[in-house]
């Protein structure tokens, strides 16, 4: 089956949608229930906060008796997609078997040397994608990124006391200019589902998974005639699916990046809708008042210094909004608006004093707070 983008490109303005001021679809519920949603509404919601693909996932989801099952089945989805496809982490994923073959550590000795790997249909079709946006993004999302994120590691610094950071933990330009020469989307290729890759390279599908995961969520919701309607989030990530039976729209609020306790406003979507955000609250440390964080400008290898602190974007494609929104952290807020308009999502920025800029058709679904 071939793997379609959900996003109609040049999309432009979508229709008008009324703005009105409801809390956010659940999110924040603990533990699995059932709830009744208020008194205009005689929806039952199953929902759930779990932890997959090293994430929280928070589900809300209207399908009658079937919702907690739903929920159920989605973890999976979820789980079966990190455990078969994209992690670089578990041995079982085919990502981790690219990068440990064809990428792997016979890699220096045999440096040029290409390598040809069959990958499954479905990576073959994300990979597509991904090379396409590389291109696009004339590498700011850039895949082959796996030597140098490793290098920074900054799950793992994060987790270390910030205070006790020194700065000797973080790496030297010598390294970085190293795990340079092993990246690139040009050492890529795809011809089918045989994967052409030079020795050395490796992997990092981090910037797509969260969307890859939302694509195959909303599958798996279109074959459940029950699921009336459903919000949910794996990480940055966050899908629409359906409608409320009141009627209302699905308010997905964005994280005010300089507190993250507190958001800058909300989107007002009715349907099938994909928000992906990056930003550099996500997973950082801080050492001498510099934030070190999770996204690479892989023109450089080190944490993206654009103009930005978020971008946010709106699309009915997972895979292009989480890799957009990446991709446009990386190229701030003037290159990342004219590749944001080039595939026809809306995009919304938070600069670094934060100011909020946006593409003419995000003032449709934006309200700030
Ligand atoms: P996101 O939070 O969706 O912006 O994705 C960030 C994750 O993608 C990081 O944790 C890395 O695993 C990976 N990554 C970082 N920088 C890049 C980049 N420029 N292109 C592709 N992947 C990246
Ligand atoms: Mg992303």
């Amino acid at each position: 089956m071939k793997r379609k983008l959900r996003q109609v490109r040049g999309m432009g303005r979508g229709c008008m949608l009324m703005l009105g001021i409801a809390c956010m679809a659940g999110f924040g519920a603990c533990g699995m229930g059932k709830t009744a949603d208020g008194n205009a509404d005689d929806a039952v919601w199953a929902q759930s906060v779990d932890t997959a693909m090293g994430t929280i996932v928070t589900q809300r989801l209207d399908a009658g008796d079937r919702g907690e099952e739903f929920t159920e089945q989605i973890i999976k989805e979820i789980t079966d997609l990190e455990e078969d496809t994209l992690s670089w982490r578990l041995e079982s994923a085919e990502i981790y078997r690219i990068n440990h073959g064809a990428g792997a550590a016979v890699s220096k000795a045999d440096s040029g040397t290409d390598f040809t790997v069959e990958v499954s249909e479905e990576l073959g079709e994300i990979l597509e994608i991904c090379l396409e946006l590389a291109k696009g993004s004339h590498g700011a999302l850039d895949i082959t990124i796996g030597e140098v994120t490793r290098l920074w590691s900054i799950d793992a610094l994060a987790v270390m006391e910030q205070q006790d950071l020194t700065g000797d933990e973080l790496p030297t330009e010598k390294e970085i200019a190293a795990c340079l020469e092993e990246t690139g989307y040009e050492k890529l290729s795809l011809k089918g589902q045989q994967l052409v890759m030079e020795a050395g390279v490796q992997l990092d599908l981090g910037a797509v998974g969260k969307g890859v995961a939302l694509d195959r969520i909303c599958s798996f919701l279109e074959q459940q005639e029950e699921v009336q309607g459903a919000v949910i989030s794996v990480g940055g990530s966050i899908l629409t699916y359906g409608e409320k039976r009141s009627g209302e729209p699905w308010i997905v609020a964005v994280t005010n990046p300089f507190d993250t306790s507190q958001t800058i406003g909300y989107l007002t979507l009715q349907g099938q809708w994909c928000v992906s955000t990056s930003g550099d609250y996500e997973r950082y440390v801080e050492i001498d008042g510099t934030r070190y964080h999770h996204i690479i400008d892989p023109h450089t290898g080190y944490p993206a210094d654009s103009d930005v602190r978020s971008v946010t974007i709106l699309t009915k494609d997972g895979l292009l909004s989480d890799a957009l929104s990446t991709a446009c952290f990386v190229l701030g807020e003037e290159a990342g608006k004219r590749l944001a308009q080039s595939y026809g999502v809306e995009a919304l920025f938070v600069d670094k004093e934060g100011k909020i800029t946006m593409t003419e058709g995000m003032k449709d679904y934006f309200q700030r707070k």
